[in-house]
């Protein structure tokens, strides 16, 4: 049976390496996928992931049909045999029961992948939609670590390096900022609620509260 996966984790964790790596895994037994993005750090059509591979893929913009996009393709003559969706936290609800329909009646997997909650700790609409509809909800393995060396579970926003928990909830950023840029930190949940970045972790090192936690 075909199903929609909901493959979640924090930023830096390997999604998008995991989800170019289903792809090849599938193109090598001949299977040709629509691979779906939004707002990749490479820029708009490409689907990259951090170890540096990078491939093309449509970008799902806002108020685009995903299912209406796979229906015209086919009836072109075109093939999918199966669709991935990176940065899946992007797309609008409505976006995520295209996708859900896309299993349900054109009978093909699809595999999502994105982050659960923003930096404020909260749902994105998108991911929220994923986890009410997905057959399965995967938790990526690959764990990324706070600067403590404990499981990073929560992304933060930061701006030079200090945390921020303001702002709109979508803003472009990486994990690897210019200064004074917006940028991301992925942090465990103790270091996201006392906001202690590395960087003020660095500068505030004697202080008891930010002193590096064991993570045995
Ligand atoms: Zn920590």
């Amino acid at each position: 049976m075909p199903e929609l996966v909901f493959f979640s984790g924090t930023m830096d964790c390997g999604k998008s390496t995991l989800a170019l790596q289903i792809g090849h895994n599938r193109s090598a037994r001949g299977l040709q996928g629509v691979i779906f993005t939004r707002d990749d750090r490479a820029g708009e059509g490409k689907l990259s992931s951090r170890l540096g591979l990078v491939t093309e893929a449509v970008e799902a913009d806002e108020g685009m049909d995903l299912y209406a996009h796979l229906v015209d393709r086919i009836s072109r003559g075109g093939r999918a045999d199966y669709v991935i969706v990176d940065e899946a936290q992007f797309l609008a609800p409505v976006q995520i029961d295209q996708l859900a329909r896309i299993v349900d009646d054109l009978d093909l997997d699809v595999f999502a992948f994105g982050i659960t909650t923003d930096f404020r700790t909260k749902l994105f609409p998108g991911s929220q939609r994923l986890i009410e509809l997905a057959d399965r909800v995967e938790t990526l393995q690959v764990e990324a670590l706070c600067w403590c060396g404990a499981r990073a579970t929560h992304n933060a926003r930061t701006v030079g390096g200090e945390m921020v928990v303001e702002g709109a909830q979508v803003v472009v950023g990486d994990v690897n900022q210019q200064a004074g840029e917006v940028g991301y930190e992925v942090l465990c949940r103790r270091h996201h609620q006392r906001r202690t970045t590395s960087a003020s972790a660095r500068a505030g090192a004697l202080s008891p509260d930010v002193l590096p936690v064991s993570s045995a």
